[in-house]
Parts: C-alpha cells; sequence; structure tokens
C-alpha cells in the first residue's frame, strides 16, 4: 500500500464502528490507507468484518475485527479494552453504526424507536466517552498529531432535514449534531477534536429499496443538485481529512458530504 495518502494517519490508531458494510467498510480501508491501524467494529456477521480486515491487510495496512452492540454500555467497554490491549491505545473514533427502523408515525413501535436511538445516538455517547477517557489517560503524543484525539461522528443530512416516516432517525441524527457540539465545546480545551460528517445519498445497502428502481433513482436525483448519487469514498475521504492534522483548527463543524442536497434544491426554479 506504500504510504498511501502522504501516510498522514501513519502510527495512529483508529476504530471505527459499523465498519463491516457501506460507509464504515470505506472509511475502515481509507484510514488504513493513510496509515492508520484500524478495529472493525460488528455487532454479527464476523464473517464481512474478517474479510473487511483481510482486504486492509491484502494492500499492506493493518487491522483487526472488533465484536459490540455499541448500544451496549458493557460491550463498548470491553471493546475499548480489547481495542488498547492490542494497540496500546486508541487516536481516532469515527462513529459510524447506524440503523433505520422505518415506520409512519402513528405506528411507530417503542422498539422501532428504542432500536434507532440505542444505535444512531446511545452508542455515539458510549463510544465517545470511551475514546476520550482513553485520550485523557494517554496524554499527547505530538509526534502522531496535534491534538490528544479525534473524533468524528457520522450523521446525516436528516441532522437538519425532517424526513417523514423516520422519527426515529431523524431524532437521533439531530440530537448527533448537537451532542457532537457540545463535547466539541467541552473537550476542546483538552485538545480533543469533534466533527461530524453529514453524508446526503451515498450508494449503500441502507438505501437499496430507493436506488435500486430507475423511479427511485429519479426521484433521488430531483433531490441532489451536483446530479449524481454519492460514493461511500466520498465520505470516507472527508472522513480521513477531518482525522489528520491537515484539519487542525476545525472542531465542532458539520461537513455535509451531500452533492448539494442541503441546498433547497426544490427552490432551483422557483420559491
Ligand atoms: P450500512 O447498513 O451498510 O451500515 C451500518 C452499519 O452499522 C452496518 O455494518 C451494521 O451492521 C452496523 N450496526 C448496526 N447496528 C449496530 C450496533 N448496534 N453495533 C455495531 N454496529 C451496528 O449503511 P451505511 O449507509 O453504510 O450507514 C453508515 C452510517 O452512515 C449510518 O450511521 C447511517 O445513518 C449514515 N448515513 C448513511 C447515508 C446513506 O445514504 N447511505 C446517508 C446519511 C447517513
Amino acid at each position: 500500500m506504500g504510504d498511501g495518502k502522504d501516510g498522514i494517519l501513519k502510527g495512529q490508531r483508529a476504530l471505527v464502528t459499523g465498519a463491516s458494510s457501506g460507509i464504515g467498510k470505506a472509511i475502515a480501508a481509507a484510514l488504513a490507507e493513510a496509515g492508520a491501524s484500524v478495529a472493525v467494529n460488528f455487532r454479527a456477521g464476523g464473517d464481512k468484518a474478517n474479510a473487511v480486515v483481510d482486504e486492509i491487510r491484502g494492500r499492506g495496512g493493518d487491522a483487526i475485527a472488533l465484536q459490540a452492540d455499541v448500544g451496549s454500555e458493557y460491550e463498548v467497554h470491553e471493546m475499548f479494552l480489547q481495542m488498547i490491549k492490542h494497540y496500546g491505545s486508541i487516536d481516532i473514533l469515527v462513529n459510524n453504526a447506524g440503523v433505520q427502523k422505518d415506520a409512519p408515525f402513528h405506528e411507530m413501535t417503542i422498539e422501532q424507536w428504542n432500536e434507532a436511538i440505542s444505535v444512531d445516538l446511545t452508542g455515539q455517547f458510549l463510544c465517545s466517552r470511551e475514546a476520550v477517557r482513553e485520550f485523557m489517560r494517554r496524554g499527547m503524543v505530538p509526534e502522531l498529531s496535534s491534538a490528544l484525539g479525534k473524533i468524528i461522528c457520522i450523521s446525516s443530512v436528516h441532522d437538519t432535514i425532517p424526513w417523514a416516516g423516520h422519527a426515529n432517525y431523524a431524532a437521533a441524527k439531530g440530537g448527533v449534531k448537537m451532542f457532537m457540539k457540545t463535547i466539541a465545546q467541552e473537550l476542546a480545551p483538552l485538545k480533543i477534536r469533534v466533527n461530524a460528517v453529514s453524508p446526503g445519498a451515498i450508494k449503500t445497502e441502507i438505501n437499496k429499496s430507493v436506488w435500486d428502481t430507475s423511479e427511485g433513482l429519479k426521484g433521488l436525483l430531483d433531490l441532489i443538485p451536483y446530479g449524481r448519487i454519492g460514493e461511500v469514498e466520498d465520505v470516507a475521504r472527508a472522513v480521513v481529512w477531518l482525522a489528520s492534522d491537515d484539519s487542525d483548527y476545525i472542531t465542532g463543524d458539520v461537513l455535509y458530504v451531500d452533492g448539494g442536497m442541503m441546498l433547497y434544491p426544490e427552490f432551483r426554479t422557483g420559491g
């Protein structure tokens, strides 16, 4: 793999949650390409996570797979113990794991509500808290990074755009945005940077039902001024940058990777 992307993350240790598929898998690969050692978290289906690890190792990178449900305090704690045992510490956390449990509001069950909040919001709290505790224990390593640690929260354009039929998901992602900004404010004096990447429509399993039909794809493209659906690598490149010292003065920000979806495209021809 050479020094990949100038090896801007060389020697750093990253954990990516929900990294056995989609955006998380691409983020894990991109971080490894940039020189980081990567822990690939998964909840179930170790085969897929091991395949991601094998792919990274096949390109000369360093990775391990770690199982945990990010919504479980106990499992998250155990995962961080394993991460620290294996790699010594953690420098970069990417809170990527997410689920959609969609339903018309009046039919939404408490199980659907709780599952989305548990994975999409509580999971980000639990993993961030463990990471911050370890950043503080470890202390500064100036030769690795000018920050004590970096946290990147994967949110969504639906941290801002309301989304009918997805009240639980939108509530969780809106929560992620203020959670991220608040801990960024609290932790900046410690030199911990916390930012979010909010994707628009990215081609993964989570939204396959939408882009898989020509009608669905057309409806989606109407919402994207840049005229194409996003690829997982679009998000991964933004995450690598936010994890690196190239973005050292940036904290508490949301970077929308959305081909302009946040630009109210319905107003292009009227309003
Ligand atoms: P995906 O379904 O491929 O990825 C989600 C991953 O999270 C899966 O690997 C899944 O197994 C894992 N996961 C689910 N529950 C978990 C748990 N409790 N513990 C650990 N892992 C768990 O879909 P994706 O599109 O790659 O989504 C990744 C992130 O990007 C999510 O947070 C999603 O909300 C966000 N996002 C995606 C899009 C898009 O268009 N694809 C848009 C905006 C935001």
